[in-house]
């Protein structure tokens, strides 16, 4: 039997905290037989259950999650999300990778805007584009690179020099920088929890109820929550980097905690500090940076710092994020947090996800690298297709390919450890 841990965060999603109070749906109690269990109900695992009920419209779908709906990462992030990816690089196969990726990317993106309208799902979801911008002479050269994937893609694009970037977000600290007009920027606790709400009627959610253990008995599977004992035939699992705590792919992916911070209302009078833009988004140029965004017109968020496999004190994530906030605003350092906050996201080892089947009737799917709103909407609606013996393109496989294996321990914790004291170092201001 497989004894998990299960997200336990010490901090509340500010977002979340942004939102009217929300009535969680009842815990798991009791004996129940289901055909299909999600485990985890973020993006991956609500996508799932979505299709999970297209495809077997009569069958019992059952959503268990350990925290309440817009508490997990899924609600934690900084809202970023694009209908197309643009990275990796110019030669021929990772730009063909690359255009295969974004049929997936685009299908997902469409789901989640659809959604959202159907179901009025009151998300802030604007079409802002992105900046990534560099504050270094390495990061000015990862913008470059961007360029040149750009004209590869044939994606349009403008490159901005300090005075634009100063002049679009307020803030004089950033030497160059790229704005592609694909990119979106919404609320994130507001989409998952309007999804939540949305879940087609076949689909039972559970909240406050953790997967305890994990077994399987016979042909079936047995899981346990406080007060549930689950029996089904199918096991979703979309726990992301938790899945780990179950004891699989541990050899696939590791937990970054990684901190996000909302200013508190910034006044009218500082307002014209946020730049000419009403919405803008900033990705770093350095994975190691800082990503800042516009929230609303008198807000900003923060989001910086990566820790291994354990989370850093509250109060350290309050100053270190204050101080790359006041960096960048030096005009705004009477301007504090109304919320902070840490997240996990699960990294692999190469980028590329975990998806597939674990087990006889156990699949999962994670790895989603720090950009999970529309890749775990992509893989969880295509996980369950894969779950109910539909035929899955090979493209997906071969357009995302597959988390390697990490070292094992104790070489795992001491790479991580020099690779990101290295990065650190090497992304300086970034961060
Ligand atoms: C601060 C921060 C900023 C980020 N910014 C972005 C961004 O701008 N754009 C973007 O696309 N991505 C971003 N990400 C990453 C993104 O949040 C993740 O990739 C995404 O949440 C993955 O979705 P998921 O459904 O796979 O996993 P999760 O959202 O982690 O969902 C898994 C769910 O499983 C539940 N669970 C875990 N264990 C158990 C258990 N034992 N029993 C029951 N339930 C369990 C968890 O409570 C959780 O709700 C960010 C992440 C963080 C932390």
């Amino acid at each position: 039997m497989k004894r998990t841990t299960y997200p336990d965060y010490p901090d509340h999603c500010g977002w979340n905290a942004m939102l009217p109070r929300r009535q969680p749906r009842p815990t798991a109690k009791g004996a129940l037989q289901v055909k299909y269990a999600v485990v985890g109900a973020g993006f991956t695992g609500l996508a799932a259950a979505r299709q999970l009920a297209e495809i077997d419209p009569r069958a019992d779908i059952i959503v268990i999650e350990a925290t309440t709906v817009g508490e997990g990462s899924s609600g934690r992030n900084s809202g970023f999300l694009s209908p197309a990816d643009i990275a990796g690089s110019i030669d021929a196969n990772a730009v063909q990778k690359n255009v295969a990726r974004n049929r997936y990317v685009g299908e997902a993106f469409d789901d989640l805007v659809r959604l959202a309208k159907e179901h009025r799902i009151d998300c802030d979801l604007i079409a802002c584009g992105r900046i990534k911008a560099a504050a270094t002479t390495g990061g000015e050269a990862s913008v470059r690179d961007l360029q040149k994937v750009c004209d590869a893609l044939a994606v349009p694009y403008q490159l901005l020099n300090r005075e634009q970037l100063c002049t679009w977000t307020g803030a004089d600290y950033y030497k160059l920088g790229i704005f592609t007009e694909v990119g979106h920027l919404v609320q994130p606790a507001a989409l998952i929890r309007g999804l939540a709400d949305a879940l087609p009627s076949g689909v039972m959610l559970h909240e406050n109820s953790p997967v305890i253990s994990l077994r399987k008995q016979g042909s079936k599977w047995l899981l346990e929550t406080p007060e549930a004992q689950i029996t089904t035939d199918t096991v979703i699992m979309a726990a992301n980097s938790w899945v780990k705590s179950f004891g699989y792919l541990r050899d696939r992916l590791v937990t970054i905690y990684t901190y996000a911070a909302i200013t508190e209302v910034i006044a009218p009078s500082d307002q014209g500090q946020l730049g000419s833009l009403p919405s803008w988004g900033v990705l770093p140029a350095h994975r190691l940076g800082t990503t800042l965004r516009r929230v609303g017109s008198d807000r900003l968020l923060v989001r910086s710092l990566y820790a291994y496999e354990r989370g850093v004190s509250p109060e350290y994530a309050q100053v270190a994020l204050l101080d790359r906030f006041h960096r960048r605003y030096p005009g705004l350092a009477h301007v504090g947090f109304e919320h902070v906050w840490g997240g996990t996201t699960a990294l692999t080892m190469n980028g590329a996800p975990y998806w597939g089947r674990i087990d006889e009737g156990l699949y999962a799917s994670a790895g989603c690298n720090g950009s999970g709103i529309v890749k775990g909407t992509a893989l969880g609606k295509r996980l369950a297709d894969f779950a109910c013996g539909r035929a899955v393109d090979q493209d997906l496989l071969s357009a995302y390919g597959t988390a390697n294996r990490i070292a094992p321990e104790p070489l795992r914790t001491v790479g991580f450890h020099v690779i990101s004291a290295w990065e650190g170092r090497k992304a300086g201001l970034e961060s």
